[in-house]
């Protein structure tokens, strides 16, 4: 299809994508199990007392049983030293009941995050976070890829087919996501351009894009004079921002936006990731897709998400 011919404002729903996802994965732990009696296990660690994080973990944990997997979930208190959460990581990498192995961040200031995901066996690192991992995704070898990034592209690879030959644009350059989403894309066979702070004239390199990324942390920062018609738009940003009701926002009430001005970025573009609603889903089931990558990884069976 020609750029400009999709223009509708489709709204991607990342729900109702990432529950297909999950079915998917269901299906594969089922045949799995069936074919090659294994069944994959995820194992995340979660250090100190954070309800939020809590929360999560226990979320994790529910939805990777709800798929037929085995989850274990360790819970250390937040005085756990950096020896003893190594030794965790050790312990787990040597299960081999466990296939992906997460530790949940962020960790208690005292612990050092950069040596504990060096410390996670690369095969098991469902995060995708290790540096070898990094440089596997780099280099075009099979391994694991950060969640989102992932998710993004089932969503793109979802509402445009084939990506090949499309200009993409993505603005932020982390290790979580930006970088590994640009090598994503660029497997994909698109031309890609990394954006970030110090990028000058960003809305016009915004402009030039089929694929745009935003993937920054500025609420509604991308706006529709920034956005080429027709262009497929893929909100990463998770914002927290006043409520609208003036009422709410003075009791400190908050809700969430994207990085993208969503109402008038709509108007222009040919599909959309809402926030909430879009990218978000998919992050936790590509988690749970990438434990059975692991798994298959391991014991050399061709995954069923290759
Ligand atoms: P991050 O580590 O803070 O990176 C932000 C990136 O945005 C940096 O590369 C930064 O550039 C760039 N940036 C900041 N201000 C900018 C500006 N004014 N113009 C252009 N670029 C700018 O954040 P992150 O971990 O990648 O996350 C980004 C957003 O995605 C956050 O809102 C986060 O909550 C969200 N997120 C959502 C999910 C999900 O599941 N939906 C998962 C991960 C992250 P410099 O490098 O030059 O500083």
């Amino acid at each position: 299809m020609e750029d400009g011919q999709l223009i509708g404002g489709r709204i991607i729903d990342g729900k109702a994508e990432g529950e297909a996802l999950k079915v998917e994965v269901t299906a594969a732990v089922a045949k799995l199990k069936a074919e090659h009696g294994l069944t994959p296990g995820l194992a995340v660690v979660l250090v100190g007392a954070d309800p939020a994080s809590d929360l999560y973990v226990t979320n994790k944990g529910a939805q990777t049983e709800a798929t037929g997997m085995k989850s274990v979930i360790h819970r250390m208190p937040a005085e756990t030293t950096q020896a003893e959460l190594l030794a965790m990581v050790r312990k787990l990498n040597a299960d081999t009941s466990i296939h992906g192995l997460l530790v949940q961040f962020p960790l208690p200031g005292h612990l050092d995050a950069t040596e504990v995901l060096a410390t996670i066996d690369p095969d098991k690192d469902v995060d995708g976070l290790h540096v070898i991992n990094a440089g596997r995704l780099a280099s075009g070898l099979p391994g694991l890829a950060p969640c989102t990034p992932v998710g993004c592209m089932i969503l793109l690879r979802n509402t445009l087919g084939d990506l090949k030959g499309k200009t993409a644009v993505v603005v932020g350059r982390s290790n979580l996501m930006g970088k590994p989403m640009a090598q994503l894309l660029l497997q994909a066979d698109c031309t890609v351009t990394i954006a970030h702070s110090r990028t000058k004239d960003l809305a016009g390199v915004c402009r030039g894009a089929d694929i745009l990324v935003a993937a920054v942390g500025r609420p509604e920062m991308i706006k529709a004079d920034w956005v080429k018609p027709g262009a497929v738009v893929i909100d990463v940003g998770i914002n927290r921002v006043p409520s609208r009701d003036p009422e709410k926002a003075a009791a400190g009430k908050t809700r969430v936006v994207g990085d993208v001005a969503f109402d008038e970025v709509r108007a222009v573009a040919s599909a959309i990731t809402p926030v909430p609603g879009g990218v978000g889903p998919m992050t936790i089931a590509c988690l749970l897709r990438n434990t059975v990558s692991a798994a298959c990884l391991i014991a050399r069976i061709p995954s069923p998400f290759d």
